[in-house]
């Protein structure tokens, strides 16, 4: 797309891109603190829990961009597009969102525009939901006798139609994390099955991961579908299938506050 600049001057700010993590505001970097506490401005997304928009500055000009399962690609362009005109009028303009940037999370479309338009930037990791979930809900990814390897896919919209490596991610010796993929838990479970992985494979979907809020169900491949339609499964919400999840009963250490603090519940994310 074109991006639109002014005549005659150039971009004064620079542009943080900056991973907020998967919600407990202690598992932001002290990097990421440092750069939101000098912010000018500061774009963030649905995902980026209210603990850590207590943390922008008072005077810090708040945008929220927030985008849920199914937006439209054009809000996508506006917000490259917004964070070019704000690093015209601002020296520290922030682009903060849920996880890591570069996980699922648009941060290298987003630095594409920024790189058109002549934008400086730097960019700060964020533990990625991923990471988050499986230290919150005691299930390692890796371990020496049930995963040498693991797998982040998405599990977003016309899975059908995408060149998915189903046999790949059926191996038995790795785990796979799936995002966004509560809607196409059914078909995700078949694919797997037909794939040869044991509809017996220890499952576990977990919402709202590292919050006051984490619920974690755990099953087998075989429900996984069932499971998605559990009332306690709200978003954001993330699978984890593999061996690694029959540890879940023995390294859970990790007691969401919700469950006792009604007041809790207001603070979602
Ligand atoms: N960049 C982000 C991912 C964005 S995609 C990251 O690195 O984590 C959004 C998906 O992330 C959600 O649909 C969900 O699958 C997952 N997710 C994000 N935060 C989560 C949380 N606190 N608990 C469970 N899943 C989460």
């Amino acid at each position: 797309m074109d991006v639109v600049t002014l005549p005659g001057q150039g971009p004064k700010g620079k542009v943080f891109l900056v991973g907020a993590g998967p919600g407990d505001v202690e598992l932001l970097t002290l990097k990421a603190a440092r750069v939101l506490s000098t912010a000018d401005a500061v774009l963030y997304d649905a995902l980026v829990s209210d603990d850590i928009l207590a943390l922008i500055p008072e005077q810090a000009e708040k945008i929220a961009v927030g985008k849920r399962a199914g937006a439209h690609s054009a809000r996508q362009e506006e917000i490259n597009q917004l964070l070019v005109t704000k690093a015209y009028t601002r020296k520290r303009v922030v682009r903060l969102k849920g996880g890591d940037p570069f996980i699922f999370g648009r941060g290298g479309e987003e630095l594409q525009t920024l790189v058109e338009a002549g934008v400086e930037f730097e960019v700060v990791p964020g533990i990625t939901a991923a990471s988050g979930t499986s230290a919150y809900a005691g299930i390692p990814l890796t371990h020496r006798d049930f995963a040498q390897g693991v797998t982040f896919i998405t599990g977003h919209c016309q899975l059908e139609s995408r060149p998915m490596n189903w046999q790949g991610y059926a191996n038995p010796a790795n785990t796979l994390v799936v995002y966004m993929g509560i809607l196409n838990a059914g078909l995700i479970q078949r694919e797997l099955i037909s794939h040869g992985r044991g509809a017996d494979t220890p499952v576990a979907i977990v919402s709202k991961a590292t919050t006051a809020q984490q619920q974690r169900i755990v099953g087998t491949l075989g429900e996984l579908e069932s499971l998605a339609k559990d009332e306690r499964v709200v978003m954001p919400a993330l699978m984890i299938i593999g061996e690694v999840v029959s540890l879940a009963a023995s390294l859970s250490w990790f007691e969401p506050a919700a469950a006792s603090t009604p007041a809790a519940k207001q603070n979602s994310i």
